[in-house]
């Protein structure tokens, strides 16, 4: 079941199904239906007359028959209720998009697990605690004002405020936003998205994120008091030896690729008169066996070829015997 196709750009939008029906016969209105619908939908409402002859009733919306239905109800109310709770998510038409970049962040496995939680209120700060139903103390610990949220830990707290600000990264035009972690998020994963050379102090922002979160429950459950400098210094470490050991696991890498890219050119016979010895070598570690072969080929014929194979349990040496 669905609307009729309406064949205008341009209709009125306050049109009621009762200027349609014809109050002589009591029947569709053929032609009123063919000014504004699809000719086959309009034969289709001219075999469904109205139920003129039928009390008014009510109808539901939310299903197909028009049947009331528990489970219709049930999801309206938890929309109306996540509608309340967190009305960012229903500022833009899906955050889902922003969910998806976290996984594609370059930063350690842990902290794209950390920003994923954050954005979907995931960490159990004293606000969503409360929401909960646990009882807590509602204020940050970190700075003694207003209530703990992940975006105020993460963004607004004034320890987030310092470190921000000592971070090399340009704050938004108007501040990061003082309730949507969403919009702050959107713009973090868009740093440096419009710049050519995107400057390396750019690429810090998950450890500045996890930095944050860490200081914040190092003072909740140890009772350090975090120092911004500190803070700023941890991520800035961390994420300096992360962005090393991708280079060295890159070179690595493309060292390996080389090597295979070696193995695999196509023996060359040696030139006239000449004879060639090649020899290789190779070791299986889980079995203890060890073998080693060579041979020497003049250019058309083959003259030895010499293939052993020992354990090498108790000794590493291998014996090469001739054939
Ligand atoms: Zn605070």
């Amino acid at each position: 079941m669905r609307a009729p196709w309406i064949k205008n750009y341009f209709f009125d939008v306050n049109l009621i199904a009762s200027s349609l029906i014809d109050t002589y016969t009591r029947l569709w209105n053929p032609t009123a239906l063919c000014e504004i619908f699809v000719p086959g939908d309009v034969e289709m409402l001219l075999k469904n007359q109205p139920a003129v002859l039928k009390e008014d009733f009510y109808s539901w919306k939310l299903t197909r028959s028009g049947q009331f239905s528990v489970k219709t109800a049930y999801n309206l109310a938890f929309e109306e209720k996540t509608r309340l709770s967190q009305p960012e998510a229903f500022n833009q038409p899906s955050i889902n998009p922003l969910k998806e970049k976290v996984w594609k962040v370059l930063t350690v496995p842990k902290i794209k697990v950390f920003l994923w939680k954050a954005l979907n209120g995931g960490l159990s700060v004293a606000e969503l605690m409360e929401a909960r139903g646990i009882k807590v103390d509602s204020g940050c610990q970190v700075c003694g004002g207003s209530t703990e949220s992940i975006n105020h830990i993460l963004f607004e707290c004034p320890l987030a405020r310092l470190v921000w600000a000592i971070s090399g990264i340009p704050n938004p035009q108007n501040g990061f936003h003082q309730t949507s972690i969403f919009v702050n998020f959107s713009y973090l994963l868009s740093l440096g998205k419009k710049r050519k050379v995107v400057p390396n102090s750019f690429r810090v922002w998950p450890w500045i994120l996890w930095s944050l979160w860490k200081s914040r429950n190092e003072l909740l459950f140890r009772g350090f008091t975090p120092i911004p400098s500190n803070v700023m210094l941890c991520a800035n470490q961390d994420a300096d030896e992360w962005f090393e050991a991708q280079v060295v696991e890159e070179k690595i890498l493309s060292e390996t690729q080389v090597n295979i890219q070696k193995r695999k050119e196509k023996w060359k016979p040696p030139p006239k008169d000449w004879s060639m010895c090649n020899v290789g070598f190779d070791w299986n570690k889980s079995k203890n066996l060890a073998g080693g072969g060579w041979v020497i080929r003049k250019r058309e014929v083959l003259c030895f070829a010499i293939v052993e194979e020992r354990s090498v349990i108790s000794n590493l040496g291998i014996r090469l015997s001739l054939w």
